[in-house]
């Protein structure tokens, strides 16, 4: 029983489940009905506001409740507290539907209250019994307020209103969106976020969603869903990297930023496949970009009736004299072929790479066509 009811630190034979199950007075039938429910000792929010002097008075208005356990008899004690500053508690949990309208000790009347009680005696002139009786309160705690001692404190309790103000603001913002994290609504209301860490911390704390990390976790991805779309994404910025008109070298970065998921892919690429081989396949690599670079600018320079010679097509093309041996030579056979005066050179190298939708596949098609090296040179 003690094992069973407490944090599971082990597994339990299924014939002690049924029994607990029995024991509960449930069925393996309607069991499962129960998962997911939480406990609540005193319903769900919003509560009834019970503060007699409260226009709002016995109305479903308050969000803010604090669950604690009676050190004595371990039952839950909730405390209300409502935007009109009224805070009360009661021990629960409530058992029957007039549990609802309990009060066990009023904490804190607030302002709204003091107010009715300061123009029920000081202005309406009316008697401490039947001001006890509007409040719905005992006769003393009437005489106690009124008092002008009292009535001076409660100018001090400003502090105090405000106070529940501010924690019915926030609690009303978690109820707005309550999937966000306290970083969320944090970057939402951060002035209303600051106040309560500065003044209220602790409630602040208890009260707020726990960090998103929780979230994630509990949220399963659907990473087979994921890899699809990812997949999508990068073929569509393969296309656009490659549709500029100046080469852009397309690495697994250039890639990522394009589609504003760098860290992201750097992170869970082991975890989308499809995207994985699609990238390592599409990726190029050093020697690869720069063979882009001489065909374009090899282009470039014909098109603008230049010369198509081997210093400009290096300058344009940003080759280093430390270049693969393989490019170089490619370079120098792209460059005779505008020497020679073919006029179909460019639409010769294009053709085969339209043939090719791998870029790795067509520099290998476009080698052995060229009968120039064998493509092992090429990994040199
Ligand atoms: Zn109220």
């Amino acid at each position: 029983m003690k094992s069973i009811t407490r944090k599971h630190r082990k597994a339990f034979h299924p014939v002690r489940h049924i029994l607990f199950i029995h024991f509960l007075s449930a069925s393996i039938d309607n069991f499962k009905d129960f998962l997911n429910i939480k406990y609540h000792p005193f319903g769900e929010a919003p509560f009834y506001c019970l503060n007699p002097a409260a226009v709002h008075y016995k109305e479903r208005v308050l969000f803010d409740l604090q669950i604690s356990i009676c050190k004595d008899t371990k039952r839950p004690v909730g405390t209300f507290s409502c935007s009109c500053g009224f805070i009360f508690s009661r021990r629960g949990p409530d058992e029957c539907p007039e549990d609802i309208f309990k009060i066990g000790r009023i904490k804190e009347f607030g302002y709204i209250w003091r107010d009715k009680l300061k123009q029920l005696v000081h202005h309406e002139k009316k008697s401490w019994n039947a001001a006890a009786k509007e409040l719905n309160c005992d006769i003393n705690t009437v005489k106690k307020y009124s008092s002008k001692r009292i009535f001076e404190e409660n100018q001090c309790n400003q502090e105090k209103v405000e106070i529940v103000h501010k924690r019915v603001e926030w609690l009303a913002l978690m109820k707005q969106y309550p999937e966000y994290s306290v970083t969320a609504l944090r970057r939402m209301a951060p002035a209303l976020y600051m106040w309560h860490y500065r003044n209220n911390l602790e409630w602040l704390k208890s009260t707020s969603p726990k960090q998103m990390v929780k979230n994630t976790t509990s949220k399963r991805v659907d990473w087979s869903k994921r890899d699809i779309q990812m997949l999508t994404d990068i073929k569509k910025a393969i296309i656009k990297l490659k549709a500029n008109d100046r080469p852009i070298f397309i690495n697994k970065s250039r890639i990522g930023k394009e589609i504003g998921c760098l860290s992201f892919i750097e992170k869970h690429l082991d975890k989308m496949p499809r995207t994985k081989e699609y990238l390592e396949y599409h990726v190029e690599s050093r020697e690869e970009f720069q063979i882009r670079r001489i065909i374009w600018a090899c282009r470039e320079l014909n098109e603008n009736s230049q010369d198509v010679k081997k210093w400009k097509v290096k300058r344009l093309a940003g080759i280093r004299e430390n270049v693969n041996k393989f490019v170089l030579i490619f370079m120098e056979k792209e460059i005779s072929k505008y020497k020679e005066g073919v006029q179909n050179a460019e639409n010769k190298t294009l053709a085969i790479f339209e043939r090719n939708s791998e870029p790795s596949m067509a520099w290998e098609c476009y080698i052995e066509e060229q009968s120039m090296v064998h493509t092992d040179w090429f990994y040199m």
